[in-house]
């Protein structure tokens, strides 16, 4: 049975490397909007702004500014959500999602064969004047239970 997993969070020093070697300063907003992905590892702009709150005003503009930049130098990644909103993952590594219908959230899943899987049954495949670049696996469910975590 795959397992919903919860990924080792990136450290501020991790991320201030990751910045340096892409050019990037680690300004006050871009830290508080990591520090904001690190707790909540899938979001959109507007739930990082509501995370963060008052301790540092920034706007939603921003926020989105900031994520799509880190999503664009490959520190984030973006999830496009059956709810028509851009999440930002936090782990750009490929994995599978399960995407909560009834909460609106993303849940990273351990099942590492999945993706081998499909791959290999989508070889034989083409698809007649498009080359595939990638292969994102959200499986998109609702709790059986009230809550599990
Ligand atoms: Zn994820």
């Amino acid at each position: 049975m795959p397992r919903i997993t919860r990924k080792k969070i990136k450290d501020e020093e991790a991320f201030r490397r990751q910045l340096k070697s892409r050019s990037l300063k680690l300004t006050p907003q871009r830290l508080a909007v990591h520090r904001a992905m690190c707790e909540l590892i899938h979001a959109s702009a507007d739930m990082v702004q509501e995370h963060i709150g008052e301790e540092c005003k920034i706007s939603t503009v921003s926020i989105y500014n900031i994520l799509s930049e880190l999503a664009d130098n490959g520190i984030y990644s973006r999830r496009y959500s059956p709810n028509n909103k851009m999440y930002f993952d936090v782990d750009p590594s490929r994995h599978v999602h399960l995407f909560d219908s009834r909460n609106n959230e993303f849940l990273d899943v351990g099942d590492l064969d999945l993706i081998p899987l499909v791959e290999t049954g989508l070889k034989r495949k083409r698809f007649r004047g498009y080359k595939m670049d990638n292969i994102e696996i959200q499986i998109i469910c609702h709790p059986t239970r009230k809550k599990l975590i």
